[in-house]
Parts: C-alpha cells; structure tokens; sequence
C-alpha cells in the first residue's frame, strides 16, 4: 500500500498567478478558466497587470466550470527606479482605492507607451499608436510594443523585442511615471485585500530585495513558475520567520510567454482557504 494516501486535501491545487488578454496574456478568461479544470486545478485567481477587467467574465464563467476563483491583480510599482510586481489578493472587487490606481495605470502606461514609441521612432522604426490599439486589452504595454515589431518583421519573438529594444536600459526603454511600492500596498490595504511581493527570484538588485522587506506586506510569492524547490527555500525561510503569507504560482501569459504552462507553480487549501475566507468576509 502507498505510504503516503492521497486525500482530497494532498489534490487541491490552485494557481494564483496568471495573465489574461486583458493585459498581456493570449487568452480570454473563459479559455484560462477552461484550461484550469483540465489540468486538474481547484482554485485560481487571474492577476493582470493593472486591470481587474478579466473578472467580468471570469466570475461567471468560474462558476460554471466550478473552480473557486480568487480576486487578484498584478500592479506595476517602483522602488529606487527599480520596476517591482506588487500583488493584490482577495480584495473587494468594488474597492475605489483600487479602482483609482488601475485608472492612474491606464493614464501612466498610456504616456509610456508614446515615449517608447518616440524612440522606436528615431531608431528607424516607424511603429503607430494604432499599431497599438487593441480590442480588448485594457492595460497595454511593452508586450503589446513586442508583438507590433514582430508583426513588422524588426523582431523574431517577443524576448528578442525586450533583449533589443524593450527592456530596462535599452535603447527604447523608458522608465513612465513612477508609482511608488507604499502607494500600492496602501492602496491594497485601502482595498481591504492581502499586498504580496511577486516573484522576488527575479530581483536582481539585493538592496532592493532588503528594502523590499522591510515594507508592510502582507506575504511573499515563493513559489514562482519553474524555479526549483532549492531557489524556493530562501523566500519560504523568510515568509516563515516573518509569519507572512506564502503564494504561488505559474505567471501563465497563454502563447505570449510559452514557458509558463498554467499550473506550473501553485498553492494548497490551506494558503487558498485563508485568503478565500478572507474575501469571504469583507465581500
Ligand atoms: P510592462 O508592464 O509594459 O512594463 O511590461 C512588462 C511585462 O513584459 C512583464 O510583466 C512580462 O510579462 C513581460 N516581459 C518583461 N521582460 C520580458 C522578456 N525579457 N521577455 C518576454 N517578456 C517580458
Ligand atoms: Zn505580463
Ligand atoms: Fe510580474
Ligand atoms: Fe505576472
């Protein structure tokens, strides 16, 4: 017999990371709700950038399929110049706080998105603010600049288009208005939802990492897509000597980003519980 009997509690799985086409992913929320049932997951929150738009759909369509789907949101912060992911959880969908940041995020990424194409621009790449239009994305952004010059033939995928132009300190990168890391905790917390540190594995700079946690969060994402158990164990450490929140999850972007499969990186019932009975009770 199985030393170790599976139990309804050992199968619980949910995925607290992922992006829809909303902000930068490929699929609807419908597709990624469908997608989460058939690789078995119970639970699931979508986390765009900027935008909790998906969860029009998503709410319904979770429901239909019976997955228990979690709040959440992916905001786009910065510390000492620094771009830095702050994650929202289990907050009221209704919240002005965070209603009023996604606005300020829409205006910001709006005046980024010109600067970046200003510079394309001089580069020799004539790339339009059309080009940019989308029907659906709310929050567009450098993955929406990557997908144009692809289309353009400048650029054979869209890590080409960040290793070349997009991303921070080449040439067409601009910084936009910077929104502080304490504004968005606060305006989580306004929120009533949980504030979370998303992927510090990516951090390269160790004095941002320090000044990171020292900031009134709530919790850390210590697991994240494909990182191994032992690039795991420093975040987990930390969250547990603090007593903070420990989430996960894959930063599934569909087709746009293929080496984040759905499910790759989650969270059992107990993390999925507490925060669900969270927003259970400011709901
Ligand atoms: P933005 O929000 O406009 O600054 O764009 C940031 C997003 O671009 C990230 O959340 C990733 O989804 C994506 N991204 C950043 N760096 C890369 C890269 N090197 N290759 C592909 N996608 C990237
Ligand atoms: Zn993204
Ligand atoms: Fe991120
Ligand atoms: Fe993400």
């Amino acid at each position: 017999m199985c030393p170790f009997p599976m139990t309804e509690i050992d199968l619980f799985r949910a995925d607290l990371h992922c992006h829809t086409y909303y902000s930068d992913g490929a699929d609807s929320p419908e597709e990624i709700i469908a997608l989460a049932k058939e690789k078995g997951l119970s639970g699931l929150s979508i986390t765009d950038h900027d935008t909790t738009n998906a969860y029009q759909e998503a709410i319904p369509a979770a429901e239909r399929a019976q997955l228990l789907l979690l709040p959440g949101i992916e905001f786009s912060a910065i510390l000492r110049h620094e771009p830095v992911h702050i994650l929202g959880y289990a907050f009221s969908l209704k919240s002005e706080s965070i209603h009023q940041l996604c606005e300020q995020h829409i205006v910001r990424r709006q005046k980024r998105n010109s600067l970046i194409l200003q510079k394309l621009n001089k580069l020799g790449i004539p790339i339009t603010e059309e080009e940019l239009i989308q029907p659906i994305a709310r929050s567009i952004g450098r993955p929406h600049i990557a997908l144009a010059l692809m289309k353009r033939g400048v650029v054979s995928s869209i890590k080409e288009a960040f290793e070349r132009f997009l991303g921070e300190g080449k040439a067409a990168y601009a910084p936009g208005e910077e929104i502080t890391v304490e504004e968005t905790i606060e305006a989580i917390h306004a929120g009533k939802g949980k504030a979370i540190l998303a992927h510090p594995h990516l951090i390269k700079r160790q004095t941002i990492v320090r000044a990171l946690l020292q900031m009134p969060l709530d919790g850390l994402e210590c697991y994240y897509a494909r990182f191994s158990p032992l690039q795991h164990q420093k975040w987990l450490d930390f969250a547990k000597t603090r007593g903070w929140i420990i989430t996960g999850g894959s930063d599934y972007h569909g087709a746009n980003k293929p080496m984040n499969p759905l499910g790759s990186s989650w969270v059992g019932q107990d993390t999925f519980n507490l925060l669900y009975a969270h927003y259970a009770s400011i709901a």
